[in-house]
């Protein structure tokens, strides 16, 4: 039994999430790390804070400290960056300003994740949530993933 029409234009809340946002924005500024092995390490205690996709196939483990990674870097091709948080607040304010022009209600939730009201059928917030995450990759050069539902829990769950 289909919902009433009424019922699926209901607002609904858009969760937006970078993925391995500092890892993920290194390579915005330097594209010759797509594809290769990147962990961001901490500039206090140079433990890994975040690391790509590639990083953590090889089993690194979020908190690892570096001295215990090195031995392996070269045989992995790891790349290893300390914290650059002028670049990831000049991206992250790239993400929010984009995803702005999709809603008039849009929350800052941290660096790297913001709600957005949303409202349509089913089909068109797959457009859309398809639309914001090709706009942010094209745009910025960082890789998101968009989760909606009626409440920002759920809408973060979808995610
Ligand atoms: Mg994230």
């Amino acid at each position: 039994m289909s919902k009433p029409a009424v019922m699926r234009r209901m607002p609904q809340i858009a969760h937006v999430d970078v993925n391995c946002f500092y890892a993920s924005a290194e390579r915005a500024f330097n594209p010759a790390l797509e594809g290769r092995p990147v962990i961001v390490l901490s500039n206090n205690d140079g433990c890994a804070v975040t690391r790509s996709p590639e990083a953590k196939r090889l089993g690194i483990a979020m908190g690892e400290p570096w001295f215990k990674l090195a031995p392996r870097a070269r045989e992995w091709g790891l790349v290893a960056l300390s914290s650059n948080y002028e670049l990831y607040g000049d991206i992250s304010a790239r993400v929010m300003e984009l995803l702005g022009r999709y809603s008039a209600w849009l929350e800052v939730y941290s660096i790297d994740e913001a709600f957005l009201g949303v409202k349509g059928s089913p089909d068109e917030l797959l457009a859309l949530g398809r639309a914001m995450k090709a706009a942010v990759r094209r745009n910025v050069g960082v890789p998101v993933c968009v989760g909606i539902g009626p409440t920002k829990t759920l809408a973060k769950l979808a995610n």
